[in-house]
């Protein structure tokens, strides 16, 4: 089997190689994988240093083409690049390929804005001088993704480092290399000067530990689980170092009693189990009024009825599988600790085998539960979702934003005093109306609050904030 090697300094390297596993069928390898060194990961980052000063000199064309045809290249093989994220992390087929168009826009979209790069220019307070502010590269940005969004989350990181010209070391999740590899080496074809792009695929602990504790790594933009990040916001401050976190959610979805029915279920339905409840904006807490409560439980388990969970490349599979073996006990451990805690398991609970062998779980709803119990509090990151009962909105309210976390929040209403109050009440970055928590743009800002992320917002013209520093020159006249 060939073994698809690191990038370091335009150079296809590595020869040490981890099986990358399919969840909907274990016994099937997507690939062999290069298994990064220390090494590798500092010969990686002296690469990137190497190649700052000319790459973030580079003209705004040369950007925009490289970044363009990346995009192009990518929506044109959507169908096989979409098979390979599905077959690697086991959502379906149809939301695999849905994420590599979006890996397509988001590189068009940093296309663009490689051409709109701009300052301001503004009279001093004192005459005969001129003020002039731009926005400087940050230098070598390490880029440490995680594995539930293969390639949405590295475009979405690496397009705009490049777009502002920083050089990159790029680490992508263990269990998900392929995707991450296939964008690197369209980017890599795509005429990128050597250096300016590098893949070290391994290890967290090895290639990510590297990545922390060089001083030469200028900025780190993370998204991963909170133990993680803590790792990389402890480690950055050491070496002054800059930093972005996008970690976990325990996401609320209210619904009202003067909800639409079909609306409230279809947005708990999607934001609950779609994507195998492997989302940071997926909702884990449904927040129900007392008058809606029933009926929504009631029409909510009907529809998990009818929701398949099988292989991701099976055509009708509305669930694939669970990423891999040390999430689905961390799935069904959290569903036995809701039966302890006395939440009512009012839908799944199981495992389920399928004719292909892998980690398949039954979409888990527990009524009864309230938002003390650790299944309230804590993120399963798995298809477990707990209904909360309450009074009225403004105990809705308040159980929603009794949390540690801040990503996304939604709220099914057909009220527009409820709705408004909401959006601006809700202590999350963003919020939903009548829609599901997960699912966002590609063009606006990506983040949150309180436990879930830390620094700028990603995506959209807020990612200059993370990939640039504002620089404010004076000119006597
Ligand atoms: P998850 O539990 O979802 O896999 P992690 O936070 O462990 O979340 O992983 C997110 C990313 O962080 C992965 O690319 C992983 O390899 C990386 N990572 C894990 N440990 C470290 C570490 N000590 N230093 C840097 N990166 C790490």
């Amino acid at each position: 089997m060939t073994i698809y090697q690191n990038l370091i300094a335009g150079e296809w390297v590595g020869s040490d190689a981890t099986k990358n596993i399919n969840p909907s069928n274990t016994n099937e390898v997507v690939g062999l994988y290069a298994d990064g060194s220390t090494e590798d990961t500092k010969n990686a980052i002296a690469a990137a240093k190497a190649a700052f000063p000319a790459w973030s000199r580079s003209g705004i064309w040369e950007r925009h083409v490289i970044l363009k045809k990346a995009g192009d290249e990518i929506m044109a093989r959507k169908d096989e690049l979409g098979a390979l994220l599905a077959r690697e992390e086991g959502k379906t087929l149809p939301e695999a390929i849905g994420e590599t168009i979006r890996a397509s826009q988001i590189f068009e979209f940093f296309a663009g804005e490689a051409l709109r790069l701009a300052g301001e220019v503004v009279p001093s307070v004192r005459p005969n001088i001129g003020v002039e502010i731009t926005r400087d590269p940050l230098g070598v940005i390490g880029i440490i993704t995680p594995w539930n969004f293969p390639i949405a989350i590295p475009a979405w990181k690496i397009a705009p480092a490049l777009c502002y010209g920083n050089t990159v070391v790029f680490k992508p999740a263990e269990l998900v290399p392929g995707c991450s590899w296939a964008i690197v080496d369209i980017l890599h074809r795509a005429g990128l000067p050597k250096g300016v792009l590098n893949l070290v695929m391994g290890k967290g602990s090895v290639v990510g530990q590297a990545m922390l504790d060089s001083p030469d790594v200028t900025g780190i933009t993370f998204t991963g689980s909170t133990g993680t990040g803590r790792r990389v916001a402890a480690a950055s401050i050491e070496h002054n170092r800059k930093f972005q976190l996008e970690m976990g959610g325990k996401n609320p979805m209210v619904v009202l009693d003067d909800a639409d029915l079909t609306v409230a279920v279809e947005a708990a339905a999607n934001s609950g189990f779609f994507s195998t409840g492997q989302r940071c904006t997926a909702s884990s807490r449904l927040i129900v009024t007392e008058g809606i409560h029933d009926k929504f439980v009631a029409a909510l388990t009907e529809k998990l009825n009818t929701l398949v969970v099988d292989n991701a490349m099976k055509p009708g599979t509305h669930i694939g599988p669970v990423v891999d073996e040390k999430q689905l006990k961390t799935d069904t451990d959290y569903i036995e600790i809701g039966r302890k805690e006395g939440a009512k398991l009012a839908f799944g609970g199981e495992l389920i085998t399928r004719e292909t062998p892998g980690f398949y779980l039954q979409p888990t709803l527990f009524t009864e539960a309230t938002n003390q119990m650790r299944i309230s509090r804590e993120e399963i990151f798995g298809p477990v979702v707990s209904v909360i009962r309450v009074k009225d909105y403004d105990e809705a309210l308040a159980t929603a934003n009794d949390t540690p976390f801040g990503l996304s929040a939604g709220i099914a209403t057909t009220s527009l005093k409820h709705a408004t109050h909401f959006k601006r009440n809700s202590e999350a970055g963003m919020v939903m109306v009548n829609l599901p928590t997960a699912g966002v743009d590609f063009h606006v800002p990506f983040g949150g609050r309180k436990g879930s992320s830390y620094g700028p917002r990603e995506q959209g013209k807020y990612a200059a904030e993370f990939y640039t520093s504002v620089k404010t020159a004076y000119t006597l006249a």
